[in-house]
């Protein structure tokens, strides 16, 4: 069965008014988009409820992080239940910030997303290798010590609310964007990996989008790309050609 493409906007701590926010999804709201493509819309945390309730209805909207405890004294966080409770279906785990800047270890990303699948939340999980990683040749293992965990914590069938998001580190907001040849090739890894690890049935249906500068320019062939299900989108998803994006799989 052919894979739904998948494009998620990770607006990360942006933009900084609420109008600002409130404009953005306006013009998500009026866009021709291809319905064939699964969108996805991950403001920051305060702004999930407002922006879920006037997003298009064939939009999703994703918590950019979550944490693995139910609820209790964890000043700041937000659990997977209260994201139940709010009907936010999808969350961002492991994005590369969350590993480098708040120390989240794969570990902590495998318990999170273990506590997300439980409560019903689909899980945007993002793995990729730092510049001095590829360069020792070590994307690949990188990719697979990430990955790990994760699948050590789940079951076979957990594995249709989970897009892999492979987002080397080195092109996230750098405006340097992987070689065709480099997504295709690391992702089409993943896969393999995947079949080996899991199953070969899950590594056929789950999505491996591509994040790291992809912009309205670069989408189209990386869209063609067989092993390329979509992208997770950081500075583009707040500019107007984010609707190319949406749409680079027509
Ligand atoms: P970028 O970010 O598109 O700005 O490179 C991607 C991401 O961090 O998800």
């Amino acid at each position: 069965m052919a894979r739904q493409f998948f494009v998620g906007g990770n607006l990360k701590m942006n933009p900084d008014t609420v109008a600002a926010k409130v404009a953005l999804i306006k013009a998500i709201n009026v866009a021709d988009l291809d319905p064939t493509t699964e969108l996805v819309i991950s403001p920051p945390t305060i702004y999930l409820l407002p922006l879920k309730d006037i997003l298009r209805k064939d939009a999703k909207i994703a918590a950019q992080n979550c944490y693995f405890k139910d609820s209790g004294a964890f000043t700041g966080e937000i659990s997977p239940a209260q994201l139940a409770d709010a009907e936010i279906p999808f969350v961002i785990l492991g994005h590369s910030e969350r590993r480098t800047l708040f120390h989240e270890t794969s570990e902590i990303v495998a318990t999170k997303t273990r506590a997300a699948l439980d409560k019903g939340i689909s899980v945007i999980l993002c793995i990729g290798e730092t510049l001095a990683q590829r360069e020792a040749g070590e994307t690949a293992k990188v990719n697979e010590a990430q990955l790990e965990p994760v699948i050590d914590l789940l079951k076979e069938s957990d594995w249709s609310k989970i897009v892999v998001a492979y987002e080397p580190v080195w092109a996230i907001g750098t405006g340097k964007v992987a070689t065709s040849q480099q997504a295709q090739d690391t992702q089409k890894d993943i896969r393999a990996f995947l079949s080996k690890a899991v199953s070969p049935a899950v590594a056929e249906s789950t999505r491996i989008i591509y994040g790291g500068s992809v912009n309205g320019s670069n989408c189209k062939e990386l869209a063609k790309l067989p092993d390329v299900d979509g992208f997770l989108v950081g500075g583009a998803s707040l500019k107007p050609e984010f609707v190319d994006i949406v749409n680079s799989n027509k």
